[in-house]
């Protein structure tokens, strides 16, 4: 059996299994004893295995993308179309997201009995979300100004993905500037990093089909039905926006700008979609996305390692796209009407969030409250998040699937117009 296929297998068993365990013994102390000993452990194995080779990674492959895209021009146009890519795609899934819960509405169908006991039981652990965020130093110009680290080890200590994204590429910058014989054996040790950490992604993938079984048997085992029942809709809504976007959106995107056939698509990039989806974190599926890309999408090895670390951490259209749903759900569950023209300030929001947004699980929710009083004028209060915080991880899981092929779509069409370019001067070139 090829590894896709194991990997597939894990995330059946790990659903199957699950749901068993939870409709036939729903609250067991064994079955919880077995999640929290047994599968959540196993799975966390699993999910920093390939965090560790992260940020090594990162800044490994993003200075050797910079350094071997070979002049400063040609990395100004590749970083200018992967940003307006990135941007252009979260705007759409947002607007998606939108129209479907202006459509539906399903915050006018929740009860306000429902409403008060969600708020009762979630809102300790929401004010300890929007608490954490605010002690991360909150969304706004310092978030840019942060962006440029004053000490890099420290950003690569700490697991900050944007300074060390930008250290990377400005180390990039310098070997590119740098006479060829001088910049050689930095390029040689970046390229042995990236090398060793390929080895170590092999690895860690080879665990892939336990540590999916495992986190999905944890998250399936003790998933609360009856909360997805009472907040049905709303779930219906962000998972039908996020399947028109990966299915709809992203099938023409890779058509037509990409020049490959979805189908070949969705089924090459398998195991990154489940990956994504049993972790629910972008970081922790880099190190997968980047091997795919160039062994099954054929992207050259410098426009994976450019585009795919950026489009971790700033190119999330699933998280977009439900932070739009999100804020309008809850503008109308409090009765609070948004105008077109808040609903732009949301869609404006939500992209800036996104981008903001760490590419870990749950990583937009502290900056989801700061869109929702903002949007609604400070009418409903950030705490409001307490309502969906019982369903985030279903929908983390499926919004990061999106997250992860909207990355895979921007180095496809990156490296086909790259591709394109070359031929035409080289055939220029020869006339
Ligand atoms: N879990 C998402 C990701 O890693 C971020 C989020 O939407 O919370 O892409």
């Amino acid at each position: 059996m090829t590894l896709p296929s194991k990997v597939f297998v894990g995330l059946v068993v790990g659903v199957v299994v699950g749901s068993i365990a939870n409709a036939l013994a729903p609250g067991d102390r064994t079955v919880a004893w077995i999640v929290e000993n047994v599968a959540k452990p196993g799975g966390k194995i699993f999910f920093n295995m390939l965090f560790m080779v992260v940020y090594p990674l990162i800044l490994a492959s993003l200075a050797l993308g910079v350094a071997s895209l070979g002049d400063l021009g040609r990395l100004g146009r590749v970083a200018a179309r992967t940003l307006i890519y990135f941007v252009v795609s979260t705007a759409i899934a947002v607007a998606i997201g939108l129209v479907l819960v202006n459509a539906v509405k399903p915050g006018h169908g929740l009860s306000p009995e429902t409403r008060d006991e969600l708020m009762r039981t979630y809102s300790g652990e929401a004010a300890q979300k929007i608490e954490a965020g605010k002690a991360a130093g909150g969304f706004g110009v310092q978030t840019f100004v942060n962006i440029v680290p004053r000490n890099p080890v420290a950003a690569l200590a700490q697991g900050d993905a944007l300074p060390v994204i930008f250290f990377a590429l400005m180390l990039g910058v310098a070997l590119t500037l740098m006479r060829k014989e001088r910049a050689e054996p930095m390029i040689r040790l970046l390229e042995a990093i990236n090398d060793a950490m390929g080895i170590l992604i092999d690895l860690a993938m080879k665990l892939a089909p336990y540590g999916v079984a495992l986190l999905l048997f944890s998250v399936t085992a003790q998933f609360g039905m009856s909360l997805l029942q009472k907040l049905g809709l709303y779930v219906v809504v962000v998972l039908v926006g996020l399947l028109v976007h990966q299915f709809v959106v992203f099938s023409i995107a890779v058509r037509t700008l990409g020049g490959m056939s979805p189908f070949d698509f969705f089924r090459r990039i398998r195991t990154v979609m489940i990956t994504a989806f049993s972790t629910s974190s972008s970081n922790a599926t880099l190190p997968t996305s980047i091997r795919i890309a160039e062994q099954e999408l054929g992207v050259p090895r410098q426009i994976a390692g450019f585009v795919l670390p950026l489009g971790a951490t700033m190119n999330m259209n699933g998280t977009s796209l439900f932070e739009g749903v999100t804020v309008l759900f809850l503008a109308q569950v409090f009765g609070v009407e948004l105008s077109l023209g808040h609903q732009v300030i949301v869609i404006v929001l939500s992209v800036l969030t996104a981008i903001g947004a760490a590419g870990v699980p749950s990583g937009s929710i502290p900056l989801l409250g700061m869109v929702i009083t903002t949007a609604t004028n400070g009418k409903v209060d950030a705490t409001a998040i307490a309502l969906v915080l019982g369903v985030d991880r279903i929908l983390d899981m499926s919004r990061t699937v999106l997250n992860v092929t909207g990355d895979l779509t921007a180095a496809l069409y990156v490296a086909r117009v790259e591709r394109e370019r070359s031929a035409t001067s080289a055939v220029t070139s020869s006339t």
